[in-house]
């Protein structure tokens, strides 16, 4: 199928791309900012996209309060904002081109199945590949899964080095399409990546497990694959990533500025006296200008007190 996207070049393209399932928390503003930065320092642009696949998940009025938090908080995104929950016939295009060449089938596995025939692994249970040589019977609501392979995903994050995963042993055939119809964070982002002409992807090291799915599907759809940055989560006094799940409260429009120089402190970068006390244009256009990538700490979590 000729459904193959001529990538836009451009010299920088990063992005943002927030789940809408709650208001943004101090640990997405962290990615924000982080992208942001790293997109601004670089002269590049910024987009944001709203990924709102999943309509189970997604709180009502979210992406709208997420928009006006990085408005209100000085951050200007390029271009128009984009909604995975529009962009539904392109993922199904990928799919149908994966399907042409034999890369993906449908499973009919249970969780129960799963679970019991499975080794725990990084991201849950590895799929055995049971329904990879034909599905007993396909049910009308059936999964896809992409066949994948044993020779190492290999890429270099910017902060933490050369990175390897085997696909076949560490993850095992993924899922692209869920039973339920709603297409996979997996291939979202990819097709979405690249048709966006992203080539720098910057974000928290939560998601640096899912990275060398993402280079394999690109791989396979004939993508570029981006630069990536996973910057580190942060944590609460339990350890726990900050998230909707561990009740991460909403940042504070009252105190953006406060949030903002904590966020970059957080990545390693010293404003001084001044800005701290300034407002946030000034906050802004310091920070663009002295963004250092060689001050963000390696670690891939930290707690919200090691940028007080
Ligand atoms: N939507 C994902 C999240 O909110 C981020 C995806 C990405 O940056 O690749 O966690």
């Amino acid at each position: 199928m000729g459904n193959r996207v001529k990538i836009a070049k451009s010299a920088y393209c990063g992005r943002f791309a927030p789940s809408p399932t709650g208001p943004l928390h101090f640990g997405s503003l962290v990615a924000a900012v982080g992208s942001y930065l790293d997109a601004k320092f670089n002269d590049g642009q910024w987009i944001v996209r709203i990924e709102d696949l999943d309509r189970q998940r997604e709180i009502k009025g979210a992406a709208s309060r997420i928009l006006h938090t990085l408005e209100a908080l000085g951050m200007e995104w390029d271009g128009q904002v984009v909604y995975q929950s529009q962009r539904l016939t392109y993922y199904q295009a990928a799919l149908d081109e994966l399907n042409q060449r034999d890369l993906i089938y449908p499973c009919v596995c249970s969780r129960k199945e799963i679970a019991d025939s499975s080794i725990v692994g990084i991201n849950g249970p590895i799929y055995p590949g049971t329904c990879g040589e034909g599905p007993m019977f396909v049910k009308d609501a059936h999964a896809l899964r992409v066949r994948t392979h044993h020779k190492p995903i290999v890429f270099k994050d910017f902060l933490r080095g050369l990175c390897m995963q085997n696909l076949k042993q560490e993850i095992g055939d993924f899922i692209l399409r869920r039973a339920d119809g709603f297409f996979s964070y997996q291939l979202a982002v990819v097709v979405d990546d690249a048709q966006q002409g992203i080539t720098h992807v910057v974000r928290g090291a939560d998601l640096l497990d899912s990275t060398p799915r993402q280079i394999f599907l690109q791989q396979l759809l004939g993508y570029d694959t981006p630069y990536y940055m996973h910057l580190p989560v942060v944590i609460n006094s339990v350890g726990e990533k900050l998230s909707k799940q561990t009740r991460a409260p909403a940042i504070e429009l009252s105190c953006a500025l406060m949030y903002l120089v904590q966020a970059i402190r957080f990545l390693g970068q010293n404003p001084p006296a001044e800005i701290v006390q300034g407002d946030i244009a000034s906050f802004w256009q310091w920070a663009k200008k002295n963004w250092r990538i060689q001050q963000i700490p390696r670690d891939s979590a930290r707690g919200i007190n090691s940028c007080a």
